[in-house]
């Protein structure tokens, strides 16, 4: 998992499968890049005893205390992962047949850990868009959200070269991320489901 590049940056978030309640990791099987990450990642400290800073650093340690919750939290890791694809399950079977639903998809190469369960929501076969669909679901105050801005559309990256079409802007289009905690009870899954069965009426 996560070793398909050089580098490759978990985050530990809050809101993550497993959190350390902030920060993340960065995994490298390069020596190089492992020891400048080190270095900007503490301050890019140029000298043990004087204060002489080499490159504009930043102070992004990880403390022992999180790194604890993190080691913690990693003995929860496979039960989660099993909660989260019983969530997804659940969820594929209750909306299936549900017309311009489609629920998320799980490549034939990978295991999906499912941390945000995402459908995409047909306009036109569904009878709402998916911002309609969010609207009706806060009614019943179930919270549901969007898919992030894609980069090109934001408004801090505005300008900036993009390379792909109109793949992206669909999906923020369509898309829509359903309750997904592993402390949801079946009752509670099965009342999103309901909830937009009913929606499409
Ligand atoms: C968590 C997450 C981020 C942000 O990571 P942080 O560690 O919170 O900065 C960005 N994109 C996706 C898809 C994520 O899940």
């Amino acid at each position: 998992m996560g070793c398909r590049a050089s580098v490759s940056c978990y985050s530990f978030n809050g809101n993550k499968l497993i959190t350390t309640g902030g920060g993340g990791m960065i995994v490298t099987d390069d020596a190089n890049i492992a020891q400048r990450a080190r270095y900007l990642t503490t301050q890019a400290k140029d000298d043990p005893v004087e204060y002489i800073h080499g490159a504009v650093g930043f102070n992004y340690r990880l403390t022992n205390v999180q790194a604890a919750i993190g080691v913690g939290q990693m003995e929860e890791l496979t039960n989660y992962v099993a909660i989260k694809r019983e969530n997804a399950r659940r969820y594929r079977d209750g909306l299936a047949g549900i017309s311009g639903i489609t629920p998320m998809p799980e490549a034939e190469y990978a295991t999906n850990s499912f941390w945000l369960y995402t459908i995409l929501v047909d306009k036109e076969r569904f009878g709402k868009s998916s911002r309609d669909l969010l609207a009706d679901l806060s009614r019943r105050s179930i919270q549901s959200r969007p898919l992030w801005q894609p980069m090109h559309r934001s408004p801090a990256h505005l300008g900036n070269t993009f390379v792909g079409d109109s793949v992206a802007d669909s999906l923020c289009r369509d898309a829509l991320s359903l309750p997904s905690s592993v402390g949801l009870s079946q009752r509670e899954l099965d009342l999103v489901v309901d909830a937009i069965r009913s929606a499409a009426r």
